[in-house]
């Protein structure tokens, strides 16, 4: 699949090192807006037509398609993906998160790579970020998957406020200055 950019000339990933709203919704790694709706599910950001496919052997019930043309974009099939996460540590490009937006009544939860020390632990509350690495809200770390099957990758499980489920993507730690000043 290829993109359309005529439509954004100033937005998207070829201008801002960050992939646009329609970008994402064009490249086919998203589920439906109903399938987001009923549980825990991927969200694949990968719009850049490199050779890659790991993401597509990863995934145990076949919700992910690269297909013969190693350069294709994954194609996500929402009805197939369970948001079972194996999928998310094998991602060279750290392209891929999965969303349980109605976790709760109130909370939404998110799984995604994280690959910077310290790891955060278990109970913390940590900065989450949006695509661009701006801070959207605070959230509380459920759980730090560090698999030996993960390489290298950890997967942090967070969950926050759901008013801010689509902006949030992953996370940062406070700065050891930050930490500091908050003693
Ligand atoms: S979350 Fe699980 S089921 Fe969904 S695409 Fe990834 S590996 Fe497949
Ligand atoms: S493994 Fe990641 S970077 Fe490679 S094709 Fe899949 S989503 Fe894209």
């Amino acid at each position: 699949m290829t993109i359309d950019r005529t439509q954004n000339e100033r937005e998207g990933v070829a201008y801002t090192g960050t992939p646009s709203e329609q970008e994402l919704h064009d490249s086919g790694g998203y589920a439906t807006q109903e399938r987001q709706e009923r549980g825990p599910v991927a969200f694949i950001e990968c719009v850049e037509c490199i050779p890659c496919n790991p993401c597509e052997s990863a995934c145990p019930y076949h919700a992910i398609t690269v297909g013969p043309d190693i350069t294709a974009l994954p194609q996500l099939d929402g009805e197939k993906c369970i948001g079972c996460g194996l999928c998310i540590a094998v991602c060279p490009g750290l392209a891929i998160y999965v969303k349980s937006k109605h976790h709760s009544e109130t909370h939404t939860t998110i799984s995604f790579p994280y690959e910077y020390v310290p790891l955060p632990s278990k109970g913390d509350t940590v900065n989450l970020t949006d695509r661009n690495g701006d801070v959207v809200c605070q959230g509380r770390v459920l759980n730090v998957f560090t698999s030996r099957r993960n390489d290298r990758t950890a997967v942090v499980q967070a969950e926050f406020d759901k008013r801010y489920c689509s902006e949030v993507v992953s996370m940062k730690l406070p700065r050891s200055d930050e930490r500091e000043r908050g003693r």
